[in-house]
């Protein structure tokens, strides 16, 4: 009788152990089919799946919410690197530790430094927080990303490594692509005429993140924090900001979702105008990436008009 119960028990176990085991053989399947993609940041990973749809698992080095300027790269993620299919970072320094794991890769990954190709936005020295220059960053404003001629750009290199890595897909690839560029373009007439019929074309933001923004749709940026996030102003940069928002009738200050607004809401109180929240696009979020930059010229729009 306990030998039967027993064996019993033994017959479950090795059943149990069977199920487990066509489980994980049929995930690693469905995976296996498509395309292993790894990017830096989350803009990309918005570009990437616009782009690469249901054909791409991808997964993102820098997580939601951290300041990506100041990412350093962990040993885990070099690894996921080097097991991708395809590895995509923005380039222009908005990773500046990338360049040493370059050397490093084996040629299995397709590398694509996404802004390449785009019209760079060289950064003013002037610009540098005066109290703050000791680290190095780049000559370029690393944004590209916020601007949308610039996107279509990175856009367009991912499509082109996505057709390299998996050619038998070219047409879904090209179609998605396609798709990205006519609202992408939609976007730009539309919101071009918007700003041309304006007056008032200059805004401020917390972080000068909106420099290929600007560009884009002749409109000009001031800003509380550098182009690279060098933390709190100096007073006298302070006084400055209170004098062009009140020169510039400045009636909102627009903030990026997850950081301190602490400074942006004592300028605010300061100058009579609002806190408002504008999309970077580095946590992810309910929207694509087209609809999250509607909603941030839609926002700058209403507080110029
Ligand atoms: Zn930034």
């Amino acid at each position: 009788m306990k030998k039967r119960i027993l064996t019993g028990f033994i017959i479950i176990f090795l059943f149990s152990l069977m199920g487990c085991e066509s489980k994980k053989v049929s995930t690693e399947k469905n995976d296996s089919s498509k395309i292993n993609v790894v990017v830096t940041f989350n803009p990309l990973r918005e570009l990437a799946e616009y782009i690469g749809g249901e054909k791409i698992n991808i997964s993102t080095i820098i997580p939601d919410g951290t300041e990506a300027h100041d990412f350093e790269l962990k040993a885990k993620d070099l690894a996921n690197i080097k097991n991708s299919n395809i590895f995509i970072y923005n380039g222009f320094d908005m990773e500046n530790w990338v360049d040493k794991i370059l050397d490093t890769m084996d040629g299995k990954t397709i590398v694509v430094e996404a802004s390449k190709g785009a019209e760079p936005i060289m950064v003013v020295e002037s610009e540098h927080h005066e109290d703050e220059d000791d680290h190095n960053h780049g000559q370029y404003d690393p944004h590209t990303w916020l601007g949308v001629t610039t996107a279509l750009v990175q856009a367009n290199n991912i499509k082109d490594a996505l057709i390299k890595a998996d050619s038998a897909n070219k047409e879904y690839y090209e179609e998605n692509f396609q798709k990205f560029k006519k609202d992408a373009d939609a976007l730009l007439s539309e919101y071009r005429e918007k700003f041309d019929s304006l007056k008032n074309k200059s805004f401020v933001t917390s972080h000068a993140a909106f420099g290929y923004f600007c560009r884009d749709f002749g409109l000009k940026q001031n800003s509380v924090e550098g182009v690279f996030a060098e933390g709190e102003p100096t007073p006298k940069k302070m006084a400055e900001l209170i004098d062009y928002c009140k020169k510039n009738n400045i009636r909102a200050i627009f903030v990026e979702e997850n950081i301190s607004t602490k400074v942006s809401e004592t300028l605010a109180k300061e100058v009579g105008a609002e806190v408002k929240v504008i999309h970077t696009l580095e946590s992810k979020g309910d929207k694509n990436y087209i609809e999250s930059m509607r909603e941030n010229l839609e926002i700058v729009y209403e507080n110029l008009k």
